[in-house]
């Protein structure tokens, strides 16, 4: 059965898209400990992020650092944090987290409740940025 992410990247289950290309597709947590959270997913379905082949572990690397300086232009913060942990969904992502300090990604802080309209905003605003 396709991962929860898998059906995001089709278009199955919505999503707020962030970036996608060939490989890999971002988009916003739904449950962040910060605006601005970001998973990045590769689009071929691999549970565990190291068992990615070198050439598709790296390309997601050179992804993520696009994503997290558009990120880091829109959200005020020290600097984008980064965090694998692949828990919940067993599908390999990248949390890409705006902090402060240690303490802001820290998972079992509550997480932010943010409406349709914050999302969207903030996913508009990560996007223009990466253009
Ligand atoms: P992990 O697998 O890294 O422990 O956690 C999975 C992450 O995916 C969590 O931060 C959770 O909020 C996020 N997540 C789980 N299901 C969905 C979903 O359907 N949509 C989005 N945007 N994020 C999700």
């Amino acid at each position: 059965m396709a991962s929860i992410f898998t059906k995001i990247i089709r278009g199955e289950i919505p999503s707020y898209k962030i970036a996608e290309d060939e490989n890999y597709y971002a988009f916003l947590d739904i449950n962040p400990l910060a605006k601005g959270h970001t998973l990045i997913v590769p689009k071929k379905e691999t549970d565990y992020l190291f068992d990615l082949d070198d050439d598709l572990l790296a390309g997601m690397s050179v992804f993520s650092k696009k994503v997290a300086w558009a990120i880091e232009n829109v959200i005020q913060c020290a600097r984008i944090g980064v965090a694998v942990l692949g828990l919940e969904v067993p599908h390999a992502h990248i949390h890409l987290i705006p902090i402060n300090s240690e303490t802001d990604i820290s998972f079992s802080k509550p997480k932010l409740k943010l409406s349709d309209e914050e999302f969207r905003e903030i996913a508009e605003k990560i996007r223009m940025a990466l253009k």
